[in-house]
């Protein structure tokens, strides 16, 4: 009896990632706290993956579809939308491949806010779209893209008191960059590589600047190396130009003009690393790799890291990068949303399961029985 009543105790402990974090984040003792006890998420030694990259090479995969709506904009939107409310009465609006607005319809429900958000038609997981509106969200869909709905949720914002939660909103960063700051806590130390997908580029900003705050204040030695992925049909980075009709099966990051291209481009060079682009057969490759040999399910985009993992392994990257031969080095992929958002995407990249009679000699024929 005692025993089970203090592992509840310990249950209640975590409180999401202001509570754990706070020094480190734009909110005060008067901040009311809008919380679903987002973060906290696993880094996952990846026993597979560290034996392709070689001796001395350690791969985690940092499952952030463990996330309350089911991927890292949670960490964002908690913050955002706790100033909201700190801010007086609101609403708040997005633009959205899916993700955001199935985090900040949860947190706008929490809160008891409004919430719109602006889609690009046909083109965002049905499991998001269901988020969105089970949460109350009003939902519009736009025959665009999602640069499109950007482009209308920043004029909208502009001459309406309504706030903008899409990740320029600089509370979405400051909450986002804890997730680099659980890495750390967990290593001890940052790691030497982070691969990462890259979509409107928030993302790989928050990471950049959470690390570079935790090195300024003493708590890790070294800053690792950004390694961003775009997928090949949707990689404005990698291309230097904005691309007009951005086309991946990743729909999370099919973004043809992100709105951080400066500061991606910053934490590329600052950390000397690179961003580069990968093909959606390697993304799906990845996803498959993924949930057969480690046992995680991600959504497309989320495999686009380990797609860029694979990618450099081949070409001999971390070998040649890695800081010494003889000691261990630690490459951290972020595996941003979870494989449930997109199941359509599942059961197409699979085979079907076959039908057979309801008896056993049916069924042993086909275990090879
Ligand atoms: C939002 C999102 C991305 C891209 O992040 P950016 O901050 O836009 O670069 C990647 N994967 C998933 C699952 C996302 O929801």
């Amino acid at each position: 009896m005692k025993k089970a009543q203090s592992s509840k105790l310990k249950a209640q402990n975590y409180n999401g990632v202001i509570d754990r974090y706070k020094k480190y984040l734009p909110v005060t003792d008067r901040t009311p706290v809008i919380t679903l006890k987002e973060g906290n998420t696993p880094l996952i030694y990846s026993k597979f993956l560290s034996k392709i990259i070689g001796a001395n090479f350690e791969v985690y995969l940092k499952y952030e579809g463990l996330n309350p709506t089911g991927s890292f904009k949670d960490r964002g939107m908690t913050v955002a939308i706790s100033k909201v409310c700190e801010e007086g009465p609101g609403a708040v609006i997005c633009a959205s491949t899916g993700n955001t607005s199935a985090s900040a319809a949860a947190y706008a429900a929490a809160a008891g806010i409004k919430c719109i958000v602006l889609i690009p038609s046909g083109a965002i997981a049905l499991g998001k779209l269901s988020q969105a509106l089970i949460h109350g969200a009003v939902v519009i869909a736009i025959n665009g893209n999602f640069d499109d709905a950007l482009n209308l949720v920043k004029e909208i914002t502009a001459k309406y008191p309504i706030t903008l939660v899409n990740s320029i909103n600089p509370y979405r960063i400051e909450g986002q960059k804890t997730a680099s700051f659980e890495i750390c806590d967990y290593l001890e130390d940052s790691p030497e590589f982070q691969v990462m997908p890259v979509g409107n580029a928030g993302n790989i900003t928050a990471y950049w600047k959470g690390y570079k705050e935790y090195k300024g204040i003493g708590l890790i030695k070294k800053l690792p190396k950004m390694l961003g992925f775009q997928a090949a049909g949707a990689a404005p980075i990698v291309k230097g130009h904005p691309i007009k009709y951005p086309k991946t099966i990743a729909t999370a990051i099919r973004i043809g003009n992100p709105a951080s291209w400066k500061q991606a481009e910053e934490a590329r060079d600052e950390s000397e690393g690179l961003i580069d682009m990968v093909s959606d057969k390697q993304i799906l490759e990845a996803y498959k790799l993924l949930a057969t040999k480690d046992g995680v399910f991600v959504e497309p985009a989320s495999a686009t890291s380990v797609a860029g993992l694979l990618k450099l392994a081949h070409k001999g990257y971390f070998k040649l990068q890695a800081p010494s031969s003889k000691l261990q080095t630690k490459i951290v992929c972020i595996l941003t949303g979870h494989g449930l958002k997109d199941p359509d995407r599942a059961i197409e990249t699979v085979k079907k399961p076959k039908v057979v009679k309801a008896n056993l000699k049916a069924v042993l024929r086909e275990i090879g029985y």
